[in-house]
């Protein structure tokens, strides 16, 4: 339902908790952040508002400059603490955030799970950032190629923003059919499924194509488009005000 992600300089939680809140007029059940501090990544989900995932997460490390947020609307999976997003690979490593629904998680589920996958949640999410580290680990790939691979294999509406523990210098975001922004900082991106979150940081936005997937370090941005070619960024100027 809604994105935020940041990447940067300054702490991500106080950025990505008030983006959430600024997504909360699209309605949802549920909320959940992730934070890499150090190359370790902390997840904190809830169902319920997004007052409460901050109350629960009060007293837990919340230190890092790379993060991500969602609100959940379910599709598949009631609303729990446990198909709260993000969820996370067999391995723990990779995690995932994604609004929309992968219509073949079934058909990918199985196969996974007679590769010896097994999953925590029922959401048709969690089955898809485990065909990420599935083709991340079983070919000599990166992991922008090994979203771009599994994103072949997907059928359905997503916008999802995932995050690699052992490599707290990249973002990677993605869309097709769901909303997608990015907000270019000096030094910093902001990512969300609406401007909302970003307008009071930075007025330069990238709104993502469909099929189009997003690597996003401090200081480096690049987009291709799902077939592998590099597209040029459009920055536009946001007329919005809040
Ligand atoms: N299909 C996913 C789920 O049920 C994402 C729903 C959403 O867009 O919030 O968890």
């Amino acid at each position: 339902c809604g994105i935020v992600g940041y990447i940067g300089f300054r702490e991500a939680w106080p950025i990505v908790l008030k983006g959430l809140k600024r997504l909360e007029y699209r309605g949802y059940d549920s909320a959940g952040i992730a934070l890499i501090d150090d190359q370790n990544l902390n997840i904190y989900k809830k169902a319920g508002k997004v007052k409460e995932l901050e109350d629960f997460a009060a007293e837990k490390n919340l230190s890092g400059s790379i993060g991500m947020g969602h609100t959940r609307w379910a599709t598949h999976g009631a609303p729990s603490d446990r198909n709260s997003h993000p969820h996370t690979s067999q391995d723990g490593q990779l995690s995932i955030i994604h609004n929309g629904i992968i219509e073949n998680y079934a058909t990918l589920k199985e196969e996974l799970i007679s590769r010896g996958h097994s999953f925590n949640s029922d959401t048709d999410t969690e089955v898809l950032i485990h065909l990420i580290e599935d083709i991340y680990k079983n070919n000599e790939v990166d992991l922008s190629e090994a979203v771009r691979l599994a994103l072949k294999e997907v059928t359905g509406a997503y916008a999802i923003v995932v995050m690699d523990e052992k490599n707290p210098n990249q973002l990677i975001a993605a869309r097709k059919g769901s909303p997608m922004v990015i907000g270019v900082g000096q030094g910093e991106y902001f990512i969300a499924s609406d401007a909302t979150p970003i307008v009071e940081y930075t007025k330069n936005v990238i709104y993502l194509n469909d099929n189009e997937i997003a690597f996003l370090k401090r200081d480096e941005l690049e987009i291709k488009h799902l077939d592998n070619v590099v597209q040029t960024p459009y920055i536009q100027e946001l007329e919005l005000k809040l």
